[in-house]
């Protein structure tokens, strides 16, 4: 279990938090509005209200303890950037900041963070891939060019094989894992026979997934 602070309240700071809290983390909320720290007071095991634009005032949240602190403060650039820039004088070691814009990406990144985020466009992105590829459920880049696909069984391919499934991408595409109903089979090998319905994971290139979508469809 790890401890986050997530400075911002709207759409985004209370789904984050709320998933955080869901994976079984612990969670400071803090925003300036004290409407909005009522709101989800119940729901995280901390709500704070604090102009985050203030130095001495993030200093008493006892950030130390945290292990990121999020500033999801997306639209007020100004108060972003200055939250952000105060978070590094205190020494926060972890800060993973949403961009709005083009502009706030370049600043925040000379002032250092570890993660910035761009909600709109890596959700676009996800929402084109789906369009792309119907049969993708989930979607997810994991780095070094490789992404993470969650793909639903298709009754042509009921009772065949891995193997089958993947045909001359055996040696390329990795079967991670497959969802069958409540139970997750994992230590797949390219034998296991798949079932309509199953939820089938793969990791590959986007070259090598995209090679092979037509099979699945
Ligand atoms: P959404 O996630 O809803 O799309 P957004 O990107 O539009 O939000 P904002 O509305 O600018 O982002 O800010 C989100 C939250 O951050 C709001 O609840 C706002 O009150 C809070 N906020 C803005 N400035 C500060 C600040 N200086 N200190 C603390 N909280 C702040």
């Amino acid at each position: 279990m790890a401890h986050f602070t997530v400075i911002g309240l709207g759409r985004f700071g209370v789904a984050a938090s709320l998933e955080l809290i869901h994976l079984g983390h612990t969670v400071t909320g803090v925003d300036k509005d004290s409407k909005m720290v009522e709101q989800y007071v119940e729901d995280l095991t901390q709500a704070v209200i604090c102009d985050s634009t203030d130095e001495n005032a993030l200093r008493e949240l006892d950030l130390a303890n945290s292990d990121a602190v999020l500033v999801a403060i997306g639209e007020d650039m100004q108060s972003s950037l200055l939250c952000t820039l105060a978070l590094k004088n205190l020494g926060v070691k972890e800060i993973w900041v949403k961009a709005s814009t083009k502009a706030h990406h370049t600043i925040v990144s000379k002032l250092g963070v570890s993660r910035i985020i761009h909600p709109e466009e890596e959700m676009g992105i996800r929402v084109a891939q789906s369009l792309n590829y119907p049969m993708v459920n989930n979607y997810l880049a994991i780095g070094h060019g490789l992404y993470v696909v969650e793909i639903e069984i298709k009754p042509k391919l009921h009772d065949r094989t891995i193997a089958h499934a993947l045909g001359d991408a055996r040696t390329s595409i990795t079967p991670l894992l497959v969802k069958r109903g409540q139970e997750v089979i994992t230590g797949l090998d390219t034998g296991f026979e798949l079932r309509t319905g199953d939820q089938l994971l793969l990791c590959g290139t986007r070259a090598e997934l995209k090679y092979i979508a037509p099979r699945l469809v």
